[in-house]
């Protein structure tokens, strides 16, 4: 039966939606990917159509299906990954958004967040949640959508609004939608990504909620990661279980088999964003981490993650390419930044949203310092590659610090984990082995992984183990001096970017 039968993973990205067939052996049978368009209103505002995302999600299934030859029948579950703290929020009678889908990126909720933290400060909620306030998160997205949108309040207090992250919503939408019931259900991990969620009892935090003004019958239902949420309907799924759910860095931790405490994988895409399995123990970071729940299979305990999230690394190679010109193309960079030797003593910081972790200031901006007329565009190339590497030492040293347990290697993946330039010079920061696997497709993976456990497609994690193959390893090659000058010159960059945004800038 493994034979015929597939799981289909789709991954609602941030700048793309991707539905991908694998087989039992977690290799690629087929992909469809489409765009959607990124909505700038205004500065600091990053928006998405929740409409295009949906009708693009059908059609990368129908487009994933037909590449293999394959119908519902070939499909024993569908698992679903996305884009985590991206709120969207929609009438439940007629299935409309009562306004885009408002990205993780997006800013424009520093003054609710403020506001929100008081005289507590950003740690408020940090205990019960795991997180520290910050614009980041959903919650305060909701809030501004019921603040501004006119009638929203209202309505939501009425019971006729539904929130979920962009999980939730192609979920509810391919289980039947307003017409024929859709299921409105989130899974741990993009619970814990809301504010909202108390991480000890994984159940809603009423009075989190009530301090945002968020009506309890606008929550999603909180599942577990692998089990059977309900069954598409209509369309070309129809009757074909959905059976998993994970937020695309959890779900690219399981992809990368981190499944046993203590093992750790870092994602370099738009941003990067390290985890480390705690295990059953959910740890508190002192040291500007964020606690998070990594999957729970099933009635299984759950199980925990530090993670180190870092809003600009490969979005700044895209800034390169597309506001300076300096490349056509992101692959571009690699050649550029080995036309020099070293970085030539210029360091960029791309604080451009602020600095999340460990830093977590909003009031950062980018700087790029050390400049002399010797630099030339290699060097700066040089530093952008190595922007991504410094910001993961920082993130690694504090896990470090967090758990007390130094790791001995990372395994990578993500867009920029081609670039074998950075992958070298990550290897030389951080003193530690760092490894990518054969199958690059992580984050899909995981996903498919979550719902085959769930409907015996595959077994247990010994199946999953066993799917993990190593690509390449690069091992540092730097001494340990130069490695300790680059990085406290790095360290002294970053002062340069701090305290640079002051109170009367408008971010209504
Ligand atoms: P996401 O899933 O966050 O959209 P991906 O994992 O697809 O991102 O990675 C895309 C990112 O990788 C882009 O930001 C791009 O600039 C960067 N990237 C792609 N190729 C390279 C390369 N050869 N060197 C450095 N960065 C690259």
């Amino acid at each position: 039966m493994a034979d015929k039968t597939y799981i289909l993973a789709i991954d609602q990205g941030t700048t793309s939606t991707r539905a991908m067939v694998f087989d039992h052996s977690g290799s690629v049978v087929s992909v469809d990917q489409v765009e959607h368009e990124q909505i700038f209103p205004k500065a600091g505002w990053v928006e998405h159509n929740g409409i295009e995302i949906w009708e693009n999600t059908r059609k990368v299934i129908g487009g994933a299906l037909s590449k293999a030859n394959l119908n519902s029948k070939n499909i024993a579950a569908v698992g679903i990954t996305n884009q985590r703290e991206t709120a969207m929020v929609w009438d439940k009678n007629t299935g409309e958004p009562v306004y885009n889908a408002i990205v993780w990126q997006d800013t424009r909720t520093q003054k609710i967040v403020d506001k929100l933290a008081g005289d507590a400060g950003p740690d408020k909620y940090k205990e019960t949640v795991g997180l520290p306030l910050a614009t980041y998160f959903s919650g305060p997205k909701v809030m501004w959508i019921l603040e501004n949108v006119e009638g929203a309040r209202e309505k939501a207090e009425a019971g006729d609004l539904l929130f979920g992250n962009t999980d939730t919503w192609v979920l509810w939408n391919l289980t039947g939608g307003a017409e024929n019931d859709g299921v409105h259900v989130t899974d741990v991990t993009n619970a814990s990504r809301t504010m909202l969620m108390d991480l000890e009892t994984l159940s809603w935090d009423e009075s989190i909620a009530s301090d945002m003004g968020i009506p309890m019958s606008m929550l999603p239902e909180i599942k577990s990661s692998s089990e059977v949420y309900g069954e598409c309907k209509p369309g070309v799924l129809n009757g074909t279980p959905v059976a998993g759910i994970l937020g695309d860095q959890q779900a690219a931790t399981f992809g990368q088999a981190c499944l046993e405490k203590g093992t750790a994988k870092n994602t370099y895409g738009t941003g990067n964003f390290m985890l480390l399995n705690t295990g059953e123990e959910k740890v508190p970071s002192e040291n500007g981490l964020l606690t998070t729940v990594c999957y729970k299979i099933g009635d299984q305990k759950p199980v925990y993650a530090l993670e180190g999230s870092i809003a600009v690394t490969g979005s700044l190679v895209q800034w390169v390419r597309d506001n300076l010109k300096m490349i056509k193309d992101a692959s571009e960079i690699e050649e550029l930044a080995a036309s020099v030797d070293d970085n030539g003593g210029a360091y960029f910081v791309p604080a451009f949203s602020g600095l999340f972790a460990p830093h977590w200031r909003s009031d950062a901006r980018g700087a790029l310092v050390g400049l002399t007329r010797y630099v030339n565009r290699g060097h700066i190339a040089r530093a952008v590659l190595e922007a991504t590497a410094f910001q993961t030492r920082e993130v690694l040293d504090a896990m470090n610090a967090d758990s007390g347990v130094p790791l001995t290697e990372l395994k990578v993946d993500g867009g920029m984990v081609v670039n074998e330039t950075l992958m070298q010079f990550q290897a030389d920061i951080l003193g530690v082995d760092v490894v990518r696997p054969k199958v690059a497709e992580t984050t899909a993976l995981g996903a498919a992984y979550a719902a085959g456990l769930a409907v015996g497609y595959w077994e247990n994690d010994e199946d999953i183990t066993n799917n993990w193959g190593e690509d390449k390893r690069w091992t540092p090659n730097m001494d340990d001096d130069e490695r300790e000058r680059l990085y406290r010159n790095w360290k002294k960059a970053v002062t340069k970017t701090l305290d640079w945004v002051d109170d009367d800038v408008d971010s209504d």
